[in-house]
């Protein structure tokens, strides 16, 4: 399945058979931007002879729609994109999260958190990291008749002690296939949420597992998520997960030079299939303008 190392070297690790896989969010439909994301991770790994996955991270519930899960599957098949195995969702596996929650539990790494997000907006203190602004930490060291008291009152997240978690590790480091070896920076992050007040889990603690736990060694996805590893290369390390080689690619960006987004009304894809384009033309297009952009994958 995977194999695994500990410290990188710059040349970062050799995977004969590439597994890597495509995991979006069905908040909305896909756009040029995820189309240059998946068939990047597909053509890594169909150029080794590998497996290339779909993975839908329906996990917000509520902003997780089924009918753009269906935009997605109609999507990624007029691209002409074909991946291996079931489709899997994240919604079907909540019980793997909170066997890995249970886990940062037991090593005394997980404490619940009861702070709104305008109280922590609001917290003088708040640094900002790579995702905004860092947890001040003030449920951290919370009596525990207080933690139990308000725990059978309110709703909680679960945040990692960011700090312990760095002492029982000590530094880690990934590969990133453009950038090489990376020093991970997890504090930089704070303590983030691993389980959500209205989910099991939270974005970081799932794709960790789920990258695990489905044999993914290759992680291609966009340079947004290029500071994320971090968290998930700590994760990987305190649940004793291999950790896969990372691809993250540059962003595409509209004739203004922002970045494409659905939320900013990037074309859908199904607006393109509607209006006739041409979906091999389009293939052909997103390649050539992977390369235009320097993003160039092994070839085998
Ligand atoms: N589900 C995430 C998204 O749609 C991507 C996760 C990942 O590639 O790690 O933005």
């Amino acid at each position: 399945m995977t194999a695994s190392f500990a410290t990188p070297s710059s040349a970062g690790p050799n995977f004969t058979t590439r597994i890597s896989r495509f995991a979006p969010s069905p908040t909305g439909r896909l756009h040029l931007g995820h189309a240059f994301s998946a068939l990047a991770a597909h053509d890594l790994a169909r150029a080794s002879g590998g497996q290339f996955l779909l993975r839908i991270e329906d996990i917000d519930p509520t902003r997780a729609r089924p009918a753009h899960v269906d935009g997605i599957i109609t999507d990624l098949g007029w691209l002409g994109l074909t991946w291996d195995g079931p489709v899997v969702h994240q919604s079907q596996r909540l019980a793997l999260y909170v066997a890995a929650l249970d886990r940062l539990k037991a090593l005394g790494l997980a404490y619940p958190c009861f702070c709104t997000r305008a109280e922590i907006a609001a917290s003088a203190a708040a640094p900002h990291g790579p995702a905004g602004a860092v947890y001040p930490g003030t449920c951290r060291r919370l009596p525990a008749a207080e933690q139990a008291r308000r725990m059978a009152e309110t709703p909680y997240a679960w945040r990692l002690d960011m700090a312990a978690a760095m002492a029982r590790t000590g530094p880690l480091a990934w590969h990133d296939h453009a950038a090489g070896s990376i020093a991970a920076d997890p504090l930089a992050h704070g303590d983030v949420v691993i389980a959500r007040k209205d989910a099991p889990v939270s974005y970081h603690l799932a794709v960790t597992v789920d990258d695990a736990a489905q044999g993914v060694n290759c992680i291609v996805r966009g340079a947004d998520l290029f500071a994320a590893t971090d968290v998930h290369r700590m994760l990987q390390a305190l649940l004793a997960l291999p950790t896969p080689a990372y691809f993250h690619h540059p962003l595409l960006v509209d004739a203004a030079g922002r970045r494409l987004a659905k939320r900013d009304g990037a074309l859908p894809l199904a607006e393109l299939r509607a209006t006739g384009t041409d979906p091999a033309e389009l293939v052909a297009e997103l390649r050539a303008m992977r390369e235009a952009l320097g993003f160039i994958l092994p070839s085998a």
